[in-house]
C-alpha cells in the first residue's frame, strides 16, 4: 500500500486519501502556483495505525525516510546540515476541514546544531532562535503534552522582567536563553530531553498528529459537524517557509470574498514578521490585507491574482494562506472558505450571475439548516434606543443575541446545562479548547484578534453571532471581571450583542422578526422552480399563515382544528359541550363554536388566494379539554346549572388509561358525530360566504387517525351528508392521515374512499415504535448517547421502520389511484435529510412550521436535483 504522496503527485479529487489540505495542495502544485515542497501521508496511513494500537508501523516508517531523502533532494536542503538545513512543518488534514482541532507542529529539523546554520544563511540570528523556541514549544505541547502555559510562562516573565510590550522587542540574547529555560522544561516537565535528532522529531510529530484525531476538542467537533469518526486525518509534511525572517516577511489568511456578508472583494488579514499561528490565534491583532497593497504592492497584484485564478479554477469562494519570505510569495493552503448563512447565499447567487456556476449547483452548494439562522432577529429598533452602547468591535459573524456574560468556557456550559441560561462567552481570545463553552453561546466576544481569529471563525462556522477585537474590553480572568471602560461586568451580567455592526450594549434587548428580502427571495425562487415538491405549512391561525406565506409557502398541509379551542371562552364551550348530559345540552355549545370556527375559517381561506388550504377535523383526546382543578370545575358546573358532584362523576367517567390510543380522531366522530358535523359545517359556510363575496374556496377536509377503509367510508358519509345539507355546488376534497400503521398496511383499500394522504409521522412514530410521543424525553437522549439510535426519530424519519411503512403505503395507495396526493405533515417534514427520503419515494408535498418554509424548500430543490 502506498501510503505517501508528493504534491506532485495528487490532485484536488483525492481528498478522502490525502485529506483536505493535502488534495489542494497537490491541486495548486498542479497549477504551477507557488507551493513549498512536500508531500502527504494518507488517511490509509492513519487507518494502519489506528489498526496498529497507535504506533507507526515498519513499513510507513521505511516511506517516511525515502520520502525526506528525495525531498532533501528536490530541495537541495539537508536535515542537520551546517549550510543549508532542511526544515519542515507537519500538519494534520482530513477530508472534511476542522480548523484547528487536531494537532500541528512547525520548524521541524531545528536542534542545537542547525539552528546556528539557520542564523548563519538568514543572517539573522534572533528569528533562527525565535523559531527554535517555537518550535520547542510547540513540540512539548503536542508531543509530551506539557501544558502551553508553562512555557508562555517564561516568555512572559522575561518580557515583564525587561518592561518590554511585545514579543517583538525580544533580543537575541533573550531568545537563546529562552530556548535554555525551555529544554528545561521539558526535563523537568516530561523527565525526557528534547530529541535532537530530526527523525526522531518527524516520527514523533507524525505519531502525535495521528494521535490528535481522537483528541477530546476534535471528537467534539466532529460531533456537531456530523463528521464521521472513521475518516482518519492525512499528515502534510511540508518545507518550511518563514514569514517571521525579518521585516519583507510576513504571513496572512484572506478570502477570495467576504465570509462575514459574501461581497466580492479580497478580505483578509496579515502580520509582518510573524510566523502561521500568530495570525489566527488572535494573540496580536493583524492588518488588513488592503494595507498590502500600499506595503507590497507587487506581491499583493501576484497574490490578488492568484486568488482569482483559484476561485475560477475551485468555482467558489477560497480560503488562502500564504507567507511571504524575503520578498517571495508562498501559498500554503486553499480551501473552500467558510462562510456565515449570509454570505453562502450572496455568494452562491453572484457566481451564478457571474456565470461561473448554475442555479442547480448554487442550491446544492447551501445548507437548508443554516437558512434559519438567516431568519432569525434583529434588535428592536425601539428597544434599542432604552440601551446604552457599552463599545464596538469587529462584526465577526452577524445576528442579535442577548445572553448572560461567562469568561470561561466551562462556566458558560455549566450556566446553559445546568441553570438553562443563554449565555455569551467573553473572552481575550478563544482557542480550539473553548469549543464547548462556543457551542453553547448565543454569542461569543472577544477584545483581541481579528475578523479571521479563531473566535470569528468558529462563530461564523456554527452560525452564532460574534464580535471580536473589541479593544476596549478588558477582561480580567484572575478576578472573574471584565470592563469597558467605567463599566463593569460580572458573571451573570446580561448584554447584547450585534453581530452585524459589532457593537455590544447593555442588558437584555428584545429581537424583532427578519424577513426574506434580496438574494435570499432569489435563490428560494430558484428552489422552487427547480424542486417538484410543494411546500406547504401547518398553520392554526391566521397569524401564522400570513408568516408563512411571508416565506412563500405553497399552501396550508395542516390546521390543527383543536388548537382553535384552546383559547379561554372556547374551552369553556367546549367543555360544556363535552360534558352536557346529552345531544340536547350540546346544542348550545355547537351553536356558540359554529360561530367562533366558522369565522375562524374565513380568515384563513380569505387570506389563502387560492392556495390550498387543509383543515383537519378534531383529533385529539377530549380529557385534554377537560377542568382539571375545583375552580375550573366549578365554572363549568355553573354554566351548565348542575351540581360539582354531578360533574366530577362525568369528568371521571371520561378519563382514559391510555388518552392517546384512546378516545379521540375520528373515533370521536363516530360517538360525537355533531362535533365534526358542526366542524364541517363553518368550513362550508366559511366557503360559502367567500364565495359571495367573488372568491372561490375547494376545502380540503382531513380526518385524522384512520386505520381502516370502513371507519373512513362511515366519517366520510358524514362529512359528505352535511356538505350536501348546505350545499349541492362546492367542489371539495376529503382525504386522511396515515398514522397508524393499520392504515399504511391497507393504503390500497383507504385509497378507494380517499382524496389524498398525509401522514401523520409523529403518531405513525409513536405507534411503530410503540414510543410514547410525549413521554420519550426520558429515554431518547440515553438511546442517542449510546448510539441504540442514530438520532431522534420524531425529529428525522426513521428510514429503515417508519420509512418502510410509508413507501409501503404511497406504493399501495397509487395501486389504488395512480395520481393520488400524498403529503407529509408530522414534524419531520421540515427536517432536510427526510425530505430527501420522502422525495425518493415520491412524496407530493410536505408540510412545517412557518419558520421551516425556506430550509424546507431549499431541502425539497436539493432533493430534485
Ligand atoms: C402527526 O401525528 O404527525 C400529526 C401531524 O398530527 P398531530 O401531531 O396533531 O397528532
Ligand atoms: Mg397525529
Amino acid at each position: 500500500m502506498k501510503q505517501i504522496y508528493f504534491f506532485s503527485e495528487g490532485n484536488k479529487d483525492m481528498r478522502q486519501l490525502l485529506g483536505g489540505k493535502g488534495a489542494n495542495l497537490a491541486e495548486m502544485t498542479r497549477l504551477g502556483l507557488p507551493v513549498p515542497a512536500g508531500f502527504t501521508i494518507t488517511t490509509e496511513a492513519c487507518h494502519e495505525y489506528q489498526r496498529n494500537n497507535n504506533k507507526l508501523s515498519n513499513s510507513l516508517i521505511q516511506e517516511i525516510d525515502n520520502a525526506l531523502i528525495k525531498l532533501s533532494k528536490n530541495t537541495n536542503k539537508k536535515f542537520n546540515d551546517t549550510v543549508n538545513p532542511l526544515l519542515i512543518s507537519v500538519r494534520s488534514g482530513a477530508a472534511i476541514s476542522m480548523p484547528g482541532m487536531m494537532d500541528t507542529i512547525l520548524n521541524i529539523g531545528l536542534n542545537d546544531k542547525s539552528v546556528v546554520a539557520l542564523a548563519k544563511i538568514t543572517n539573522n540570528e534572533r528569528f533562527a532562535y525565535d523559531s527554535y523556541r517555537r518550535l520547542l514549544a510547540m513540540f512539548g505541547n503536542v508531543v509530551y503534552g506539557i501544558s502551553e502555559e508553562i512555557f508562555d510562562q517564561v516568555l512572559t516573565d522575561t518580557k515583564k522582567n525587561n518592561n518590554y510590550k511585545s514579543d517583538i522587542e525580544l533580543t537575541t540574547e533573550d531568545l537563546k536563553s529562552i530556548v535554555e529555560r525551555f529544554k528545561e522544561i521539558y526535563t523537568k516537565e516530561a523527565h525526557k530531553d528534547f530529541p535532537q535528532n530530526p527523525e526522531d522529531q518527524i516520527l514523533a510529530a507524525v505519531n502525535s498528529v495521528f494521535e490528535s484525531w481522537d483528541n477530546n476538542r476534535a471528537r467534539v467537533y466532529r460531533k456537531q459537524n456530523n463528521i464521521p469518526e472513521t475518516l482518519g486525518t492525512a499528515v502534510n509534511v511540508q518545507t518550511m517557509v518563514f514569514g517571521n525572517a525579518g521585516e519583507d516577511c510576513g504571513t496572512g489568511v484572506a478570502f477570495t470574498r467576504n465570509p462575514a456578508t459574501g461581497e466580492k472583494n479580497l478580505f483578509g488579514e496579515y502580520l509582518l514578521n510573524a510566523q502561521g499561528e500568530d495570525v489566527v490565534s488572535g494573540v496580536r491583532t493583524p492588518q488588513s490585507i488592503d494595507t498590502l497593497q500600499s506595503s507590497m504592492p507587487k506581491i499583493y497584484g501576484q497574490f490578488a491574482d492568484i486568488a482569482q485564478k483559484l476561485e475560477d479554477h475551485y468555482q467558489d469562494m477560497q480560503d488562502l494562506e500564504f507567507t511571504i519570505e524575503h520578498g517571495e510569495l508562498f501559498l500554503l493552503q486553499a480551501r473552500n472558505g467558510k462562510r456565515t448563512p449570509e454570505a453562502a447565499v450572496k455568494i452562491a447567487v453572484d457566481l451564478v450571475n457571474e456565470g461561473l456556476i448554475d442555479k442547480k449547483t448554487a442550491i446544492s452548494r447551501i445548507d437548508p439548516e443554516s437558512i434559519s439562522a438567516m431568519l432569525h432577529s434583529d434588535f428592536d429598533k425601539e428597544e434599542l434606543k432604552n440601551h446604552r452602547e457599552l463599545t464596538t468591535g469587529l462584526p465577526a459573524s452577524p445576528g442579535a443575541a442577548s445572553g448572560q456574560v461567562y469568561f470561561t468556557a466551562d462556566t458558560a456550559k455549566e450556566a446553559h446545562d445546568n441553570k438553562h441560561q443563554k449565555v455569551i462567552l467573553v473572552r481575550q481570545d478563544t482557542s480550539p479548547e473553548d469549543i464547548e463553552g462556543m457551542v453553547v453561546s448565543e454569542a461569543i466576544v472577544t477584545s483581541r484578534g481579528g475578523m479571521t481569529s479563531h473566535a470569528a471563525v468558529v462563530a461564523r462556522g456554527m452560525g452564532s453571532t460574534g464580535v471580536v477585537g473589541a479593544h476596549e474590553l478588558q477582561v480580567d480572568y484572575k478576578n472573574k471581571v471584565a470592563k469597558i471602560n467605567d463599566t463593569v461586568i460580572n458573571p451573570g451580567d446580561w448584554i447584547s450583542v450585534d453581530g452585524t455592526k459589532g457593537k455590544i450594549y447593555s442588558g437584555q434587548i428584545p429581537t424583532s422578526e427578519a424577513v426574506i428580502k434580496g438574494d435570499l427571495s432569489i435563490l428560494l425562487n430558484w428552489a422552487k422552480e427547480i424542486s417538484d415538491m410543494g411546500v406547504y405549512t401547518n398553520a392554526d391561525t391566521p397569524a401564522d399563515f400570513q408568516k408563512a406565506l411571508d416565506f412563500d409557502a405553497d399552501g396550508i398541509g395542516l390546521t390543527r382544528t383543536e388548537h382553535m379551542f384552546f383559547k379561554s371562552e372556547r374551552l369553556l364551550q367546549m367543555r360544556r359541550l363535552i360534558l352536557a348530559k346529552d345531544a340536547t345540552g350540546r346544542k348550545d355549545p355547537l351553536e356558540k363554536l359554529l360561530a367562533m370556527q366558522q369565522n375562524d375559517f374565513y380568515e384563513i381561506y380569505k387570506l389563502s388566494a387560492g392556495k390550498s388550504v387543509t383543515v383537519r377535523l378534531l383529533d385529539p383526546p377530549l380529557h385534554e379539554f377537560l377542568p382539571h382543578d375545583a375552580k375550573e370545575i366549578k365554572l363549568v358546573a355553573d354554566e351548565l346549572g348542575e351540581n360539582v358532584e354531578d360533574l366530577e362523576n362525568r369528568i371521571d367517567s371520561l378519563k382514559e388509561l391510555n388518552p392517546m390510543l384512546g378516545h379521540r380522531g375520528d373515533r370521536l366522530a363516530v360517538t360525537f358525530p355533531d362535533i365534526y358535523q358542526m366542524q364541517v359545517r363553518a368550513i362550508i359556510n366559511a366557503v360559502l360566504r367567500l364565495k359571495d363575496e367573488g372568491i372561490e374556496i375547494k376545502p380540503h377536509i382531513m380526518i385524522p387517525l384512520t386505520d381502516s377503509k370502513s371507519e373512513m367510508q362511515w366519517v366520510r358519509n358524514l362529512v359528505e351528508n352535511q356538505i350536501k345539507e348546505l350545499s349541492s355546488d362546492v367542489e371539495y376534497q376529503v382525504g386522511t392521515m396515515m398514522e397508524m400503521p393499520r392504515a399504511c398496511v391497507t393504503a390500497n383499500q383507504i385509497a378507494e374512499v380517499s382524496d389524498f394522504f398525509s401522514f401523520g409521522t409523529n403518531d405513525l412514530t409513536q405507534l411503530t415504535f410503540g414510543y410514547s410521543r410525549d413521554d420519550v424525553g426520558s429515554f431518547m437522549p440515553e438511546y442517542i448517547k449510546q448510539g441504540i439510535l442514530p438520532n431522534d426519530p420524531f425529529q428525522s424519519v426513521d428510514i429503515e421502520g417508519v420509512g418502510e411503512l410509508m413507501k409501503m403505503a404511497v406504493d399501495r395507495g397509487r395501486q389504488t389511484k395512480s395520481q393520488l396526493p400524498i403529503g407529509v405533515c408530522g414534524e419531520v417534514g421540515g427536517d432536510p435529510k427526510s425530505i430527501q427520503f420522502f422525495d425518493k419515494i415520491g412524496i407530493t408535498y410536505v408540510s412545517c412550521s412557518p419558520y421551516r418554509i425556506p430550509v424546507a424548500r431549499i431541502a425539497a430543490a436539493q432533493a430534485t436535483i
